[in-house]
This record gives structure tokens, C-alpha cells and sequence, in this order.
């Protein structure tokens, strides 16, 4: 982190950067605190008692960072799911969604991930995925634009059914 202060120019030896070091390693603690941590510890299972209607948890806020600049992404996740069996805890499809974001990543990475982890260890019967994400590295460098990036991830049920999709995407606007 001293070299890096150094090169852009600054002094890493003054008064307000001299502990900065160290706290940006305390904050990547946090904000790469996805890496290691098993979908399968995460997303626990029970079962679903004949509820076989779509379960969605929207709005979950998220705050990953780009593999190619290391500069802050961060927006929302939608994430919904049609049991089959099982159902998981409703904490933890944010959980979920917190473990994959807390790496170096690209959005669409994430999106992908988040439907496979529960598509592999729910077996429900679709899965349903988008994120919204404004990208630091695009509107703080050269391309000055606050544009918003969607990606999506269906599976199962929601993949070919029209109306479904849209049930989905209506109700998270
Ligand atoms: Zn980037």
C-alpha cells in the first residue's frame, strides 16, 4: 500500500495516510470476505412442506469489486427461486449473493453463481436471477457516465417460460 501511495504521488510517511495501509487492509478483510467460504455451509436446507410457489428476496444491496481495476461495483440483486423439495432460510439468498460479490469479480460472474449455487444444492424447480450494478471504474475514470448494468441468470422453469420471466421481472420493477 506504501508503494502504491508513493507512486501516485503522494507521501506515505505524512500525518493522515501514515495508518492508511493498514486500514484499507482491515476494509479488504471485509470487502474480500467472500473468498473460502462454501455455498453449501451457506445455503442450509429444510424442507419446503408443499410450498411450491416462487419465493423472492429483492433489493439485496451489494458491493463487490472489478478483477480488472480493483475499482468498487455495487447495485442490487434480486434473487428468486421455485421450490422443489427443499427451501432454504430467507437470510440466506443474501448471504449467498454477499459470498460471491466479496471477491474480484465481474458482474455477470456473479449473477451466473448465485443461480448455480442454488440450482446445485436447492434443486429447486427454476431459479431466477438479476443484478443491477454501476461500475466506479467506467463513471470515475474515463467514461463519465452513471450508467446502470443489468445481468440476468434464469434456470430451470424460468428458461422459455415467457410468463414467468415476467411475473419475475414485474415484481422486482
Ligand atoms: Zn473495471
Amino acid at each position: 500500500m506504501q508503494t502504491l501511495i508513493r507512486y501516485i504521488g503522494d507521501d506515505p510517511e505524512r500525518e493522515g495516510l501514515l495508518e492508511t495501509p493498514e486500514r484499507v487492509l482491515k476494509a479488504y478483510g471485509d470487502l474480500y470476505g467472500g473468498y473460502g467460504v462454501e455455498p453449501a455451509n451457506v445455503l442450509k436446507t429444510f424442507s419446503a412442506e408443499g410450498y411450491d410457489d416462487m419465493i423472492l428476496v429483492k433489493d439485496i444491496e451489494y458491493y463487490s469489486a472489478c478483477e480488472h481495476h480493483m475499482a468498487l461495483f455495487y447495485g442490487r440483486a434480486h434473487v428468486a427461486y421455485i421450490p422443489g423439495e427443499k427451501i432454504t432460510g430467507l437470510s440466506k439468498l443474501p448471504r449467498i449473493v454477499e459470498t460471491y460479490a466479496r471477491r474480484l469479480q465481474n458482474q455477470e460472474r456473479i449473477t451466473t453463481q448465485i443461480a448455480d449455487a442454488i440450482a446445485e444444492n436447492l434443486s429447486p424447480k427454476g431459479v431466477a436471477v438479476m443484478l443491477t450494478g454501476v461500475h466506479t471504474c467506467m463513471c470515475a475514470r474515463g467514461v463519465k457516465s452513471r450508467a446502470e448494468t443489468v445481468t440476468f441468470a434464469y434456470r430451470g422453469e424460468f428458461r422459455g417460460d415467457d410468463d414467468l420471466v415476467e411475473r419475475f421481472e414485474g415484481l422486482v420493477g
